[in-house]
């Protein structure tokens, strides 16, 4: 197994995905209340945006009365330049001015003490300007109706001379005529003249024409009514022309002070103008400052903010993921079976994992190599018990005395074997052997030279039947036990011989014995179709019943009891 497929982490559990993503929070967090108080800003900002011209609005205003203070009176200068007196009616013109400049006014409000202070000002001088202007008007009208009355008398006091001139008869009508057309003509040339030099010599020319008419005796009714109308006319005249003068140096008078109000009333509106433009400047000046202010350190928190993040991922990548990950890696190889060196710098809880896990990974080691020693103590005890378990085996399974298999290995295979064979139907044949003349051999030899003699038999008999696939056992005391499968009781007689002749052929002296020599009985039992348990005790039984005939029969002879039926 694959240490990745051992220890495989979901994307998302991750713990560097994890912070990652606690950080993009955090980042995007910060980036919509960045974005939220830039916006609050520019909403504020718009909002300044409106006062501002709101103040722009009413700088304007204060300028257009200030244009209006102006426009009146040069409307009303031009008016009178112009010479269209008739055309003007006063109270008319009076009213529309007055409603505009007042429209205008009326828009204006104080904002601060010192604007009320210049609007005050403004309030303070109006009322006397537009007063001024009716006294203007006034006099305009009065000059007006001045003039209209001075065009009537002249025309009157034409009419009045020029048709009675050719009238005059007599010896003084040149005189007369001479002083009416001078004292007419100086009366109009008076109309003309406007400086008080000109005034005086041409009003003194007329006197002196009038004195001089009146001192004319011999004048008839008609001329002295043509010269008294005239004189009247031209008294008349000479007062609506000095009355003329006065409102006209009147009208000058208050065409300049007019002038002079409208400027200072414009002059204050211009001051209002000039303050609220200053307030709306300096306020926007400082909106201005506030907004790079704010928007500078708006930038500034935000880029170290950023930065702090960015020292914030790097510390997370460097000492905690970075390192978990080497771990997570290490503790894998280990895993694996490929060790790496576990990193133990640093101090902290990563480190004190990884010591622990040092000290696992060595405990685990020593444990390791002791389960080895142990391993290794084991097998060499569990060898050395085998060897002792198969010596005890053999021992048990051994005849101690002559090194051939014992009666309990015999009956071992016996019944092993013997139901094998009864399932194949293969015969099995017992061989009883007993030595003959034996406890005389032990008399006379003693039992050590009898042990010799069993040991010497054994190994004939085991000499003879290893060429069989047959079983050889000491059964007892001087006798043993051959067992030999699937063969005819014809052979099973021809291997008891075979027996017999190998002891004959061995020749071990026995001089208490018939023969002089060793040798032995057998009796013989075959079973057609093998042995099971009671079949095998009964066959041995007749292998006995035979041995004990072979004995009666004289010995040192084979006899074979071939009981089928029996079995
Ligand atoms: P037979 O011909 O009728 O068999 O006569 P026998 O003397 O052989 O038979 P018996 O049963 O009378 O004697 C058997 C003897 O075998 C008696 C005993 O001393 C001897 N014997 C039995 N086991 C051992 C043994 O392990 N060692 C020795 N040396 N002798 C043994
Ligand atoms: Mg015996
Ligand atoms: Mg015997």
């Amino acid at each position: 197994m694959s240490p990745n497929s051992l220890f495989t982490i979901p994307r998302l559990q991750k713990l560097g995905i994890r912070l990652n993503l606690i950080l993009l929070g955090i980042i995007l967090f910060f980036l919509v209340s960045s974005g939220y108080g830039i916006w609050t800003l520019q909403q504020q900002s718009a909002q300044f945006k409106t006062i501002t011209q709101t103040y722009y609005d009413r700088a304007m205003l204060a300028a257009e009365l200030s244009r209006d203070a102006e426009l009146i009176a040069t409307k009303a200068m031009e008016q009178t330049l112009t010479q269209r007196l008739s055309s003007i009616d006063a109270n008319i013109l009076q009213d529309d001015l007055t409603r505009t400049f007042t429209v205008a006014r009326d828009r204006l409000n104080a904002q601060s003490s010192e604007e009320q202070a210049v609007l005050a000002n403004i309030d303070r001088l109006t009322q006397p300007y537009f007063n001024q202007l009716t006294t203007f008007y006034t006099f305009i009208e009065l000059q007006q109706r001045l003039e209209q009355e001075m065009d009537t008398l002249n025309f009157i006091r034409v009419k009045l001379t020029t048709p009675y001139l050719p009238e005059f008869k007599g010896i003084n009508i040149e005189t007369f005529d001479a002083l009416m057309t001078s004292a007419s003509n100086a009366t109009l040339q008076l109309l003309d003249a406007h400086s008080p030099g000109l005034i005086a010599r041409r009003d003194s020319k007329i006197n002196s024409a009038i004195v001089a008419l009146s001192s004319l005796s011999a004048l008839d009714e008609s001329q002295k009514r043509d010269r008294d109308a005239l004189v009247a006319n031209i008294n008349q005249t000479r007062e609506l022309k000095e009355q003329l003068d006065q409102s006209h140096l009147k009208t000058l008078a208050a065409m300049r002070k007019t002038r002079l109000q409208a400027q200072r009333l414009s002059s204050v509106c211009f001051d209002f103008y000039l303050l609220v433009k200053a307030r709306a400047q300096n306020a926007s000046q400082k909106h201005s400052q506030l907004i790079e202010r704010v928007t500078l350190q708006i930038a500034l928190f935000s880029s170290a903010f950023l930065g702090l993040i960015g020292v914030a991922y790097w510390l997370i990548r460097h000492y905690i993921v970075r390192r978990l990950n080497r771990l997570s890696f290490v503790m894998s190889q280990h895993a694996i079976g490929y060790p790496e060196r576990i990193p133990e710098d640093g101090n902290d809880e990563i480190t004190v994992i990884s010591k622990t896990f040092a000290q696992f990974v060595a405990a685990n080691n020593h444990a390791q190599d002791e389960a080895q020693r142990a391993k290794k103590v084991a097998e060499k005890a569990n060898e050395r018990l085998r060897e002792l378990n198969a010596i005890l085996h053999q021992q048990s399974n051994t005849d101690e005395l002559t090194q051939i298999p014992n009666r309990r290995s015999f009956f071992h295979w016996l019944n092993t074997i013997g139901p094998e064979l009864s399932a194949k139907e293969q015969s099995v044949s017992i061989f009883m052997i007993d030595i003959d003349w034996f406890k005389s051999y032990n008399d006379h030899y003693g039992h050590q030279a009898g042990d010799v003699c069993l040991h010497q038999i054994a190994q004939l008999l085991r000499d003879v039947t290893k060429e069989s696939s047959g079983m050889l056992a000491r059964y007892g005391g001087e006798e043993f036990i051959v067992a030999i499968p699937d063969i005819s009781p014809e052979q099973a007689n021809t291997f008891g011989q075979a027996i017999l002749d190998a002891i004959e052929h061995a020749q071990i002296p026995h001089g208490y014995s018939p023969k002089h020599h060793i040798t032995v009985s057998i009796g013989v039992s075959t079973a057609y179709e093998g042995c099971a348990d009671h079949s095998c005790e009964k066959l041995i039984s007749n292998a006995d019943q035979a041995l004990y005939e072979a004995k009666a029969l004289g010995r040192a002879s084979v006899v074979s009891n071939v009981m089928k039926d029996s079995l």
